[in-house]
């Protein structure tokens, strides 16, 4: 099936607004109109359709397919199980397109920028398709006398992804393909703003040959939520948002005997060395500030200028942010989207106010923009504050928009304390030539993901993903290594095979080894 040209896909979606409903079963479950809630395209401002807003007895009936698929789920033999990936990584690849659209539309990324997201995704889902080897247990033989260890890795049972709005697709597949390549099954609440991207994979896999009820969605909020946190069913939770919803999903889950990790909000400095290749470091800044409309937990929000450096980035900063071009995702040459729902807009416009009282030099205002075409459209112009200072709120918390502060530091290891001081601990970046200062920097900096000229460090998707003090509520990180612990439980089986006339006698003393 060829891909539908831009024009002939906006006719389609338009005539036909779509009402995405709760996917259980390996079908979708409809919903009276009373159970769904308004979607949004940001672009326009305008309704695009509707989804459904599930709740407990919704929660039930995905655990309950989830459950009942589980058995035959973690028996299948491992290959079978991966050409299952395989065929849903092929799926993907060929609707990435279709899929990117569907995140613009939702979420008012641009489409390249929604495309790219798709393929980050698709790391983590190639990363599944070698499960089987990721799997391997070990045999540790003759741990005492014709005694051996057998080390298994074995599914959970019923596990559950709650993701954010801002990635409706790369992180979610950092989440589901481990857990189910794992041998458990899934239940998926993502964010209602931007499903559409969510009910084509659902689709997607049903096509790729996964049995009903392996992956199942449900749509909602809190009530959706908390059934899922004390569902009795559920063993193991991936949560990615916000840090208040972290915080509480961590310790609700958690006190209800689930295995959680909770990957939440983030406020992320890149340093600026003055022996730093200047250009790059305004690229950069741009870049990791205004890219999705800072709406990234990797964006970087923060510039921290050591010595002159400011002063040099400052006017290269300007240059760029003049020319760039704002407006709906799906239009081509546009550099930076709307924000994703009016409410964010206004509170936006309220942080930009706040730096304003606090006093921080407002050098660009992104207020007054608007769309000449889309006044509805939920558009911001990008906003730069010089002269942030670490007591300002506008520092301190996390703003999720197009809103960079630049920030003065007389040198490395003020910047540094600087970051190691502040509340979150996602990414990080340093813009320098000096090898030296960025290898204090890559070792002393309490930040697990570091960007040595590399403004975006987030990791590849076979490796590991996560943060830091309020960045993370979690003991691992998620992805990689990491995923496959978080949703498998070991087993040591320690096996002795009698051998005729080697019994000792009978000992009632503790086992020992030696
Ligand atoms: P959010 O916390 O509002 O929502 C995340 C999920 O929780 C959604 O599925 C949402 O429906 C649900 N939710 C929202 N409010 C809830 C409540 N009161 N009770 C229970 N559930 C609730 O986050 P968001 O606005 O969708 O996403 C942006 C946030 O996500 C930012 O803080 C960003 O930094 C963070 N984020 C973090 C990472 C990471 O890996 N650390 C990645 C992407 C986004």
């Amino acid at each position: 099936m060829s891909t539908p040209t831009l024009a002939e896909w906006q006719t389609a979606q338009a005539a036909n607004p779509p009402v995405i409903n709760h996917w259980i079963g390996g079908r979708t479950v409809e919903q009276p109109p009373a159970r769904t809630q308004d979607v949004y395209d940001p672009a326009t401002g305008t309704v695009s359709g509707r989804v459904a807003r599930g709740g407990a007895e919704d929660v039930d009936l995905a655990v309950a397919a989830a459950r009942a698929a589980f058995p035959a789920w973690r028996d299948l033999p491992l290959l079978a199980r991966s050409q299952v990936f395989f065929a849903y990584r092929e799926l993907v690849w060929r609707h990435r397109e279709e899929l990117a659209r569907l995140i613009t539309r939702d979420h008012g990324k641009t489409y390249p920028d929604a495309l790219a997201e798709v393929e980050r995704g698709i790391e983590t889902v190639e990363f599944a398709c070698g499960m089987p080897v990721h799997l391997a247990g070990m045999n540790t033989p003759n741990v005492s006398t014709r005694v051996d260890v057998l080390t298994l890795r074995q599914p959970l049972g019923v596990t559950a992804g709650i993701s954010p709005f801002n990635f409706p697709v790369m992180v979610p597949m950092w989440i589901y393909p481990i857990a189910m390549a794992c041998g458990n099954t899934f239940v998926w609440k993502p964010s209602s703003h931007t499903p559409g991207a969510t009910q084509l994979q659902a689709e997607l896999w049903k096509e790729a040959g996964l049995p009903d009820g392996v992956f199942n969605v449900v749509y909602g909020g809190r009530e959706a939520v908390d059934a899922i946190l004390t569902h009795p069913d559920v063993s193991a939770i991936t949560f990615v948002g916000s840090t208040a919803v972290g915080r509480y999903v961590n310790e609700t889950g958690t006190r209800h005997g689930k295995r959680v990790g909770a990957y939440t909000g983030a406020k992320n400095a890149m340093v600026v060395l003055p022996d730093a290749d200047m250009d790059l470091a305004a690229d950069s800044a741009i870049a990791g500030g205004y890219g999705s409309a800072g709406e990234r937990c990797m964006a970087q929000t923060l510039v921290i200028a050591v010595g002159d450096a400011g002063d040099r980035l400052r006017p290269l900063m300007l240059e760029r942010m003049a020319r760039l071009k704002i407006g709906p995702g799906l239009e081509p040459g546009v550099d930076m989207g709307p924000i994703y729902s009016a409410e964010h807009r206004a509170g936006l416009i309220e942080w930009i106010d706040r730096g304003v009282d606090e006093g921080a030099e407002l050098v660009a205002d992104g207020r007054p923009f608007r769309h000449p075409q889309y006044p509805d459209g939920f558009y911001l112009g990008v906003t730069l504050f010089d002269h942030v200072r670490p007591e300002m709120t506008i520092y301190q918390e996390e703003i999720f928009g197009p809103v960079l502060g630049m920030v003065r530091a007389d040198t490395f290891d003020e910047a540094l304390a600087l970051i190691n001081s502040h509340k979150y601990g996602n990414g990080t970046a340093i813009f320098t030539t000096d090898g030296g200062a960025a290898r204090r920097f890559q070792l002393e900096v309490d930040v697990p993901m570091i960007g040595v000229n590399v403004p975006i460090p987030v990791p590849a998707g076979y490796l590991s993903f996560g943060g830091t003090k309020q960045s993370s509520f979690a003991t691992l990180q998620m992805r990689g290594e990491d995923g496959i612990r978080f949703f498998t439980r070991q087993k040591e089986v320690t096996i002795r095979w009698p051998e005729p006339g080697a019994r000792g006698p009978l000992s009632l003393v503790f086992p020992s080894n030696r």
